[in-house]
């Protein structure tokens, strides 16, 4: 008989903050810790941990009922309803956000909250990292996935460690189509390279180990304002990485944040900025709303049950980083409105530009000079169905 598997789900969502999108309100924190309880007890999640990564309320949860589970999603769904309600009651800023419906219907997917879940059969030590992101997006996450997962400049174990010299898939999401498609390393690294560096499109959502096809890691991929058609925050990111014994080290993992990657997110979820690592103290928003920040905190799991949290960006071996990040939002800040901080057009169209433009369309004035052709992209793949149409 197969041993029971284990779930570890993370769902996340902004319902309110304190001053601004800058930082979940503890009053908040305690009203859903208290929902979370009552479903331990219950006997619906077997572990929690709540927490908050700037202005996103995190749910940890571990149980044995599988990825998807209509019992977990509804609690995460109350914990979430609650607070929002707390939020509301304490004026908080955009009290309820994230939650787009008033129905819940037996799974959060599509309603709002960001969503990061796996199974597995736990091994006998079960090291996770799990990654939270504030103002940015899920494709933030492209650039360490592949760095963990395909680079062994950053993972020595992908050439050293024979369990991991095989390589990983890499099943990535285009949020545009609604499809995905998987992609081995190392064998198709360019052509993961060539779609993954659209992260506004295509994201990592899902890495297995090939061989064995043994989950590695989950990516949240819920676009709000995919889901919504309107600008309605930034789809703020989680993620869980398995470590050790036949995955990448911790250090191997960590490893791939050490370099603070422009992402999309920022100031109205609008600009590019460097996404900076920090450890959960740190976690909180202030500066132009930024920069985008990133929390890892590890946790055994042993039996269901959350052995932790190892806060792991909270040490002085990522201060450089920091300090580099730092460096970068200063430089890119400076471009004030102009791009490449603010974010191109397609990125815009969920915001108020439209109706800028909209305003001022009726005093443009044609002056005869031949018209661009539009750019084209030659590869099906990256040619969305709306492009197609507008050509
Ligand atoms: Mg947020």
């Amino acid at each position: 008989m197969s041993k029971e598997k284990t779930t570890v789900s993370v769902i996340k969502a902004d319902i309110g903050s304190l001053a601004g999108h800058h930082i979940v309100h503890p009053d908040t924190l305690a009203i859903a810790s208290r929902i979370l309880a009552e479903g331990k007890s219950k006997g619906i999640i077997t572990d929690y941990y709540v927490t908050n990564v700037g202005d996103d309320l995190q749910l940890i949860m571990t149980h044995r009922r599988g990825v998807d589970n209509n019992a977990v999603h509804e609690l995460a769904w109350n914990a979430f309803k609650e607070a929002a309600r707390v939020a509301k009651e304490l004026g908080l800023y955009a009290a309820g956000q994230d939650l787009l419906s008033d129905a819940f219907s037996g799974n959060v997917r599509g309603l709002g909250p960001g969503v990061a879940e796996m199974e597995f059969e736990e091994r006998p030590s079960e090291p996770i990292v799990i990654f939270m992101a504030d103002k940015t997006e899920p494709g933030a996450f492209n650039l360490p996935m592949y760095r963990i997962f395909a680079d062994p400049f950053n993972t020595a174990g992908l050439v050293i460690d024979p369990r991991l010299h095989q390589g990983f898939k890499f099943t990535v999401y285009d949020a545009f189509e609604g499809r995905e498609i998987t992609l081995n390393a190392p064998e198709e690294i360019y052509d993961l390279l060539a779609i993954i560096g659209t992260p506004g499109r295509f994201i990592v959502r899902r890495v297995n180990r090939k061989g064995d096809d043994e989950i590695a890691a989950v990516v949240s991929v819920e676009r709000l304002s995919l889901i919504a058609g309107r600008y309605v925050g930034k789809d703020d990111p989680v993620a869980i990485v398995r470590a050790q014994s036949g995955f990448p080290a911790v250090g191997e993992i960590l490893e791939a944040f050490t370099h603070p990657h422009l992402v999309a997110g920022w100031m109205r979820g609008s600009h590019h900025g460097p996404l900076m690592p920090v450890g959960l103290r740190h976690a909180k928003v202030t500066r132009f709303d930024g920069p985008p920040r990133v929390v890892a905190l590890g946790f055994n799991i042993k039996n269901a049950k959350l052995v932790g949290p190892a806060d792991l960006f909270d040490d002085v071996a990522f201060d450089e980083v920091r300090r580099m990040a730092l460096i970068i939002a200063d430089y890119i800040r400076r471009h004030g409105p102009m791009m490449p901080h603010r974010l191109g057009p397609e990125e815009m169209e969920y915001t108020t530009l439209p109706e800028v433009l909209q305003r001022l369309s009726s005093r443009f004035v044609e002056t005869g000079e031949k018209k661009a052709a539009k750019p084209k992209v030659t590869s099906e793949l990256l040619t969305s169905e709306k492009e197609k149409e507008a050509d």
